[in-house]
């Protein structure tokens, strides 16, 4: 089993209501790896600056990542985000965006990454992804992310990667936007038609509705009184979701259910603190107390 994951890894200003954090770690692979690894050793593919902290990728490496695919450029600048939430943190702004480093990274994927069971395609230009998905053999499972910004500005190329992948996780705004229907069973229906077996819509604090061929399943969101920083928590449900599928050997509805449980469980997490806050002393027992929480809340 091995799940590789290509996507950001970042420096984020974030403003939200009560607090602002200037230049804290993020990025979507960054978020997705570290989900995935309560489950599975994810490989990552990314570009960073010198600029980017040693203790973070000890930290990474701690969580056992595989970092071989992460490149370091000698005297470049990592990517940079800068997003805003109003009084709903299913509203935000992007403030700035700074690709930087990975304007031209064309990376060539280590030999060991290069028939992984699942390859998640996170957040970030869909050039990129397709460059990733020619260079590996066909996995078990394709899954892509994206984001408002590529489907406005490169629809045509997110359009091409979506025909080649499995399964997409998308939020409610970027399902109604890439097929423009309103209500959101028609939307996910509508997303299925365009190349995927499952669609993942993610609804933020009103939880996800998981889109089969012949079946749909609802999974709510943890009720939580104070989220944070809702930041990376559409990466962490992918992350937990690829990470529990790449240890699971069976693909039942049964275990898609449990996976997106699992997802709804890390990106609980993600929310309590900034950035990766959370998963700095986060550990399995705590993500197995959860899941039987989740249980409980929707059991009747
Ligand atoms: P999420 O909240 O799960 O949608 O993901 C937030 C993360 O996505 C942040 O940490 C950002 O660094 C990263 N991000 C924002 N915009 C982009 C973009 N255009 N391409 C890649 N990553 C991005």
């Amino acid at each position: 089993m091995s799940l590789v994951i290509v996507g950001s890894v970042a420096f984020d200003t974030i403003e939200t209501p009560l607090a602002r954090r200037e230049r804290i770690i993020g990025g979507s692979c960054t978020y997705s790896a570290l989900a995935a690894s309560f489950f599975t050793r994810p490989k990552i593919v990314a570009v960073v600056g010198e600029d980017f902290p040693r203790e973070t990728a000890d930290f990474l490496k701690k969580r056992r990542i595989d970092l071989k695919g992460l490149t370091v450029v000698p005297g470049g600048k990592t990517f940079f985000w800068e997003g805003r939430y109003g009084d709903d943190p299913n509203q935000r702004e992007t403030l700035k965006l700074d690709l930087n480093v990975f304007n031209d990274f064309r990376p060539i994927l280590p030999p060991s990454y290069r028939a992984p069971d699942i390859l998640f395609l996170a957040n970030i230009g869909p050039d990129l992804q397709e460059h990733i998905l020619a260079q590996v053999k066909r996995p078990r499972i394709v899954a892509m992310d994206t984001i408002r910004h590529y489907i406005v500005t490169q629809p045509d190329a997110i359009d091409r990667v979506l025909r080649k992948v499995d399964i997409y996780f998308a939020n409610d705004e970027e399902a109604r936007l890439l097929t423009r229907e309103q209500n959101l069973v028609r939307a996910g229906r509508s997303l299925l038609d365009r190349g995927p077996r499952l669609v993942v819509v993610k609804k933020g604090e009103h939880g996800a509705l998981v889109f089969g061929p012949d079946f749909v399943f609802g999974i709510m969101a943890r009720p939580c009184e104070g989220v944070v920083d809702p930041t990376g928590a559409g990466d962490s449900f992918a992350g937990g979701f690829l990470g529990y599928l790449d240890k699971t050997p069976g693909r039942t509805p049964k275990d898609i259910r449990r996976a997106a449980v699992y997802g709804s469980v890390m990106a609980s997490f993600v929310i309590e603190d900034f950035g990766i806050g959370r998963f700095l002393t986060l550990d399995r027992g705590q993500v197995e107390g959860r899941l039987r929480q989740f249980r409980k809340l929707s059991t009747f």
